[in-house]
């Protein structure tokens, strides 16, 4: 028998904390009862996702809450400008265009981040742009963007900015309000350390000014339902009763360690593993890493897809491959929510036997050294 250990970019490890309250009896979600937790997890999600915005809970996985952010926010044959660095940025496009939306694409070189300049550019030479989307992390690179940087360019326009910070909430820094960014969706399976199965948005007024506009078709994802449905203290539709029990729980735990503290976590935690990967003698595929994973490239002459695989069926530690292109040239391991030193300390302990199983030259220990140097 071996542990489990989950290290991948979603999902991630649930505390045994919030396992437990979403073991307990379902109550019925138009009560008394469900409405106290509605009102605490609304409040309390307000101070994660940094806003004193609203902040919706759909009971969808984290690309629900992106496709709300097109259908609520558009009509057919608005202008959208996307940064498209990797699947994620892919992903808003390919919703964007679904829906009859005009895609303005600005497309970064896989590993790099985005350039606010760029955006500035592209605001001033594409009249009409309605939304920009972004990624905070994208997951499939381990890029952070620099969405102080971009909201900042598209504060200053008519345009507003969505940022998906559905593998970057709280582990990459996000001043929602602070920095002016209008729009953050989010998922519960990653830094929020739920099970798969919700998603969020978060709605400044300026953003909210386009739902009142917005003719694209929609029905369960609609924003105007759920606006009117939240000022009473109520969902639309059914919510996911347990799940919204168990983020109670999971916000509990993140309020009392802090959000800044949080990303302080993340941050030592992401800055010790790509210090051990380093010294293992392998390359870091992002140049701007994310707190959230670490991606790296699979070194010559190794069966990429072979580490993911040993790692997972030998140690019993699941960590990402690379999605499409980069399928076979990197590898990430996430230290995504519900994570502490050793299970850092684990996972390049495991891959430094797997690596050397797999013929690449590497000395035992030099990783976990680097880390407990680190991390002391
Ligand atoms: C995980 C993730 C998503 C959402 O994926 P789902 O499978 O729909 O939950 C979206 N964007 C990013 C950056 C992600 O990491």
């Amino acid at each position: 028998m071996k542990k489990y250990r989950l290290m991948s970019p979603g999902p991630t490890p649930v505390p045994e904390k919030v396992l437990l309250k979403m073991a307990d009896t379902i109550i019925h979600h138009r009560t008394p009862q469900f409405q106290v937790v509605l009102k605490e997890v609304s409040e309390k999600l307000k101070k994660v996702f940094c806003t004193a915005n609203p902040v919706f809970i759909f009971a969808s996985s984290g690309t629900g809450a992106m496709e709300v952010s097109v259908v609520n926010l558009l009509s057919k044959g608005d202008k959208a400008l996307v940064v498209r660095g990797g699947k994620f940025g892919e992903r808003f496009g390919e919703i964007c265009q679904a829906y009859g939306v005009e895609v303005v694409a600005y497309d970064i070189e896989s590993g790099k981040a985005a350039d606010p300049a760029m955006i500035k550019k592209l605001l001033k030479d594409n009249k009409g742009i309605k939304v920009v989307y972004s990624t905070l992390c994208e997951t499939s690179t381990g890029v952070v963007n620099d969405i102080k940087g971009i909201a900042k360019e598209v504060a200053a326009t008519d345009a507003v900015l969505v940022v998906d910070a559905v593998s970057g909430l709280s582990a990459d820094e996000l001043k929602t309000d602070e920095w002016g960014v209008d729009v953050v969706v989010s998922g519960s399976q990653k830094g929020l350390m739920l099970p798969p199965g919700l998603s969020f948005l978060s709605l400044s007024k300026k953003a909210e000014k386009l739902v009142e506009t917005s003719n694209i078709p929609k029905y369960y994802f609609s924003l105007k339902a759920a606006i009117k449905a939240y000022a009473k203290n109520d969902t639309p539709w059914t919510p996911a009763v347990s799940l919204v029990i168990g983020l109670n729980g999971a916000l509990d735990m993140m309020l009392q360690e802090g959000v800044d503290n949080i990303v302080a976590r993340h941050a030592r935690l992401a800055k010790a593993t790509r210090a051990a990967v380093k010294a293992l003698g392998l390359e870091l595929f992002a140049v701007n890493p994310s707190n959230a994973v670490t991606a790296v490239k699979v070194p010559q002459g190794v069966d990429g897809g072979a580490i993911v695989k040993k790692m997972r069926d030998e140690q019993s530690i699941t960590i990402a491959g690379g999605q499409s292109e980069l399928k076979g040239k990197i590898f990430r391991v996430a230290h995504l929510g519900y994570m502490d030193e050793y299970d850092i300390i684990a996972s390049i302990a495991a891959l430094e036997m797997v690596l050397s199983q797999l013929g690449y030259k590497v000395e035992l220990g030099k990783g976990v050294a680097k880390l407990e140097e680190l991390l002391k």
